[in-house]
């Protein structure tokens, strides 16, 4: 699936996993730490997820690299310091299975590079079990890609008193 729907849903995975009260209120970083870990966790299940699905690639593969890595960025400045490690590890364990299985190709094609290009290591990327369409039929992608992102603005809006902490600055 492009880059920028698995980066639209560490957003998500970030802000339902942050309990901002609890790492408010707790004296060391414990559960920062250990939330950040799941996201990770979560973030790479996520990905499968998205991968099984039927899905097309509505975005052209420059830009969708382009756009995916400025909202990830964009995403980490505007989050209050400290949730950066919860939301930084979540946009890493989204895009995780991508950058083992495919970033050597993709240096490869764009450097003239000769990295050595290993059978694919997430299931979802074997062709028995991925959900990419190639024939042009791309009703039922559209369709998934809609879910994605009304299941993403749910999240957002149902932990938006989460979601201002994160993004909020602290007073
Ligand atoms: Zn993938």
């Amino acid at each position: 699936m492009n880059a920028l729907f698995h980066a639209t849903t560490a957003i998500s995975v970030a802000v339902l996993l942050t309990d901002t009260s609890r790492i408010e209120q707790a004296c060391t970083s414990k559960n920062r730490i250990w939330t950040s870990v799941f996201a990770f966790f979560v973030g790479i299940i996520s990905h499968g997820a998205l991968d099984y699905i039927p899905h097309c690639y509505p975005i052209n593969s420059k830009l969708d690299a382009i756009a995916s890595l400025i909202l990830i960025l964009t995403t980490i400045w505007f989050t209050n310091k400290k949730y950066r490690l919860i939301i930084g590890l979540s946009f890493l364990g989204c895009i995780f299975p991508d950058l083992v299985d495919l970033s050597p190709g993709i240096i490869n094609k764009l450097t003239g590079f000769n990295l050595p290009i290993n059978d694919k290591l997430f299931p979802w990327h074997f062709h028995e079990y991925s959900g990419s369409i190639y024939n042009g039929e791309c009703d039922n992608s559209t369709l998934n890609h809609s879910l994605i992102i009304l299941t993403c603005s749910i999240i957002c809006w149902a932990r938006r008193s989460d979601l201002q902490k994160l993004f909020g600055r602290d007073s």
